[in-house]
Order: C-alpha cells, then sequence, then structure tokens
C-alpha cells in the first residue's frame, strides 16, 4: 500500500488519515532525520488537533525538538521551517472537503518532501522500526508565534504600499490569519468574507475553483473593489477576479506572472505543470524566456534542475527568490503591486495575455487499468494527429504539443480512480474537435479492458 499520494498523505479522516498513521508519520520522520528541530502547523479542521498531537508525540518520542507554530496557512509553515527547522510537518488536506485531512511533509528549505524521501519515510514506517530515544534525550516543545514576522518578510520581499480596495474569501481556512493583516499593512482596504476560522466550511467549499465561488463576481461589483482574491483551505492556493467581476483563469493569472518576471530578467526560465496553457509559452517565449513542464507536484525539481526565476501550477504560484514553497501571500503582493505600477486595472492586464479555449474532463478508469489505457490511448492519438504533433511529453501521462498551438494532455488522477483527459484549442472549434477525438479515444480503451476482463 502507498500511504503518499501526489499532495502527501491525505484522505477521510479516521479511515485512512488516522491517529495512529499520524503517530507513524511523527516517529518515522524523527527515525529519518535522526536529531534536529521539525516545526509542526495545522490548518483549521475539526480533525487537526487530534492528528497535530499524534505527530508531536511521535517526534518526540525519537528524540526530535518539535517548534509548534499553531494554526498558520501553509506557506507560513514552509517559511518557517525555513527559518527554524530540520523539517516541517503541515496538518491539512488544502481544498479537499471537510471530512479529509492530511500530512505534508517539507524538508530544511520549505520544499514538499520529494518522491524518495516520501518512499524513505513508507518504508521506515513499514519495516515499523523506529528510532527510541532515552528518557533524558526526550525533547521540547517550543511554542512559537511567526504570522507577525512571516507577514514582515512578504512585506519586505513584496516592498510595496497600496490604496486599492481589495475583497478576500477566505474559505472560512486557515489564510484567514494572515491575508487580511498583510493586505492591511501594505494600505489596502480590505473586505473579508468566511473568514472567521471554521472546520465546517460553512461559507463555501474549500477549493477556490470557479464553480465554489462564482458569486464574487457579482459581489466584485456591487461593492465596487479592484479585485477579488478566493484561497483555499490551507491558503496556499490563490484565484483572482478582476474589478469588472471577471474570474482571472488559472492559466492566465500564471501568464500574467509569467510575463512579469520574464521581462524583470529580459529572459530566463519559467517552471510549470504539464496541465497548463499555451499561453504561457507565448508570453514567456515573446520575452526572450523558455518554459520548461514538469511533472504534477515536482515544480521544486524543476526550479533547481533549470534555475528557474518563477514557477507555477493552477493556482500555486512560486516565487524562488522569496522561497521555493508554494506562496499564496507573496502572489497576493505581488499582483497588487503589478496593478499599481501598470496604472491599469486588472482587466486591462489580463488582456494582453491571449486567450485559447481550455476543456477538462475525467474518464472513470480503475487504477489496474491506468497504464494500459494511457498506451492505448498514446498510440491512437498518435495514429490520429500524425502530422500535427510537434512536440511529445511523456511526464505523468502524455501530452501532444501540435503545430498550431493546441495541445491534448492525457494522465492518470494521483488521488482518484480517473483518467483526465485536458484540451486546449486556438480556438473554440479546434477545443471542440480534438477533444471529441481524445475523450473517445480514452473511454473507448477502458470499455475495451473491461469488456476483455468479462471474456
Ligand atoms: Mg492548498
Amino acid at each position: 500500500m502507498k500511504l503518499f499520494g501526489t499532495a502527501g498523505i491525505r484522505g477521510p479522516i479516521n479511515e485512512k488519515v488516522t491517529v495512529d498513521l499520524a503517530l507513524k508519520v511523527g516517529k518515522s520522520l524523527g527515525t529519518y532525520i535522526r536529531d534536529g528541530k521539525v516545526t509542526v502547523a495545522r490548518d483549521a479542521r475539526t480533525s487537526s488537533i487530534m492528528l497535530e498531537n499524534a505527530i508531536i508525540s511521535g517526534l518526540l518520542s525519537t528524540g526530535i525538538e518539535v517548534i509548534s507554530l499553531g494554526l498558520i496557512p501553509t506557506p507560513a509553515l514552509a517559511w518557517g521551517t525555513k527559518q527554524f527547522g530540520d523539517a516541517g510537518i503541515m496538518i491539512t488536506a488544502s481544498h479537499n472537503p471537510p471530512t479529509d485531512n492530511g500530512i505534508k511533509v517539507f524538508n530544511e528549505e520549505g520544499i514538499e518532501f520529494y518522491l524518495e524521501q516520501e518512499e524513505e519515510l513508507e518504508r521506515i514506517i513499514f519495516s515499523g522500526e523506529y528510532k527510541r530515544a532515552a528518557w533524558d534525550e526526550i525533547k521540547k516543545v517550543r511554542r512559537r508565534d511567526i504570522i507577525d514576522e512571516y507577514i514582515g518578510a512578504v512585506l519586505d520581499f513584496v516592498n510595496h504600499e497600496t490604496s486599492l480596495k481589495v475583497l478576500l474569501d477566505e474559505a472560512n481556512g486557515a489564510g484567514s490569519v494572515v491575508a487580511p493583516y498583510l493586505l492591511r499593512e501594505m494600505g489596502a482596504k480590505v473586505i473579508t468574507i468566511n473568514a472567521h476560522l471554521d472546520g465546517y466550511f460553512p461559507g463555501r467549499k474549500p477549493e477556490p475553483r470557479y464553480e465554489n465561488i462564482a458569486y464574487l463576481g457579482k459581489l466584485v461589483r456591487e461593492l465596487g473593489v479592484d479585485l477579488a482574491i478566493a484561497q483555499d483551505g490551507d491558503a496556499d492556493r490563490i484565484a483572482v477576479f478582476d474589478e469588472k467581476g471577471n474570474y482571472v483563469d488559472e492559466d492566465t493569472l500564471i501568464a500574467l506572472f509569467a510575463k512579469l518576471y520574464v521581462e524583470e530578467h529580459g529572459g530566463g526560465t519559467v517552471v510549470t505543470s504539464i496541465n497548463t496553457g499555451s499561453r504561457i509559452d507565448k508570453v514567456v517565449e515573446e520575452g526572450g524566456g523558455k518554459v520548461y513542464r514538469v511533472p504534477l507536484g515536482q515544480p521544486h525539481d524543476g526550479i533547481k534542475r533549470y534555475n528557474a526565476i518563477f514557477a507555477a501550477e493552477p493556482w500555486k504560484l512560486i516565487h524562488p527568490k522569496f522561497g521555493l514553497w508554494i506562496d499564496s501571500f507573496v502572489t497576493m503582493g505581488l499582483l497588487i503591486k503589478l496593478i499599481d505600477e501598470n496604472g491599469k486595472p486588472l482587466s486591462e492586464l489580463v488582456k494582453g495575455i491571449p486567450t485559447y479555449y481550455l476543456i477538462k474532463e475525467n474518464v472513470k478508469c480503475p487504477e489496474e487499468y491506468k497504464k494500459a489505457v494511457l498506451d492505448i490511448a498514446q498510440h491512437e492519438l498518435q495514429k490520429a494527429l500524425m502530422d500535427e504533433i510537434k512536440e511529445v511529453l511523456t511526464i505523468s501521462g502524455f501530452r501532444f504539443n501540435l503545430s498550431d498551438g493546441s495541445w491534448v494532455l492525457v494522465r492518470p488522477s494521483g488521488t482518484e480512480p480517473k483518467i483526465r483527459v485536458v484540451v486546449e484549442g486556438v480556438t473554440e472549434k479546434r477545443k471542440e474537435q480534438l477533444f471529441k477525438l481524445a475523450y473517445r479515444v480514452v473511454s473507448k480503451a477502458v470499455e475495451r479492458l473491461k469488456q476483455n476482463e468479462q471474456a
């Protein structure tokens, strides 16, 4: 059995994610790093304290000193780990429903543990061979409130004062303790909704995808704000609406920042994931830079390998000069700075980014068929698109970049029994045509495998 998925350990509380497992993760991490300090923090979920206590107990049993950072957003934990820790643990299920929770482990740079490191933790857990500290080797739990220090670090980095009016929707999550205060200190007029901590997520679903936050468009117009920002449960993600109440889609947000960084540096490399759009490539290439795509959940490898000046997955932006973790607070600060310095409303800035047409759908597929389905689909689509394929990327599934700028991505979900089909067309018609083809090929492959098994 695998414990870690693409986003650490995550699942239903007291089913997959239990106190027993949390205890083992604590013991395993302590065994792995042998000695030193580990920062521990949690989000606002009802089950987070329960898991936190188990993890701290596990760490202490191996002789690790624990720096307990309390209820803070994930980017603050990552920052705190780089400042004070030899490793860090965040207790959160990010944007999952309130019935779930999870555990994410970070290294001393504030980067989520690499695959090999997670496998090592798993190996220790399955072996059951943990380090045991003698009674006089057991260390302390030091409680530390880092919120003001973290906000100060973001303020220093962003280095900007504003008078913009901002609507913040914190999903009743951990961002509530940072975002309103950060923006207030920048000088912004802040209006909040869903900004009291509540593990039931009473305001809205914690995933800031458009369907869950569409109401913000109307609110933006009614309140006359310059932009609206929505976060997920642990506040590493950010979603944005412009002053007209239009949702700034995730690829456009990435492209805005990619453009900014490339222009600032007169080129440079940008790292993004396999599922983002070619508008990013377009603006980066125009600015004299280069885009590299890496598997989901592994932007940090890419940053180091390609010496990237900026990296992002949808909704998750990394500013390497500040830190190698996803930092929504730096993102919101810099976005405000970008608007002010251009002297243009956000809707105008967005117009500078080309628009393409994206569609994402899932095909249900049992775990054991995933590999075969991907093989069949790649073969069939390669045949069908033969002359148009410009580039083939085979990192987590496959992606065909086509000569007209459209692309097709078919990849296995890392967390669910699904195959994801993503298509971006340079025109609406092209999108429809390519999507129909790709969806049919994948669905047929799943059907065929099911029938073969029954026969
Ligand atoms: Mg998150």
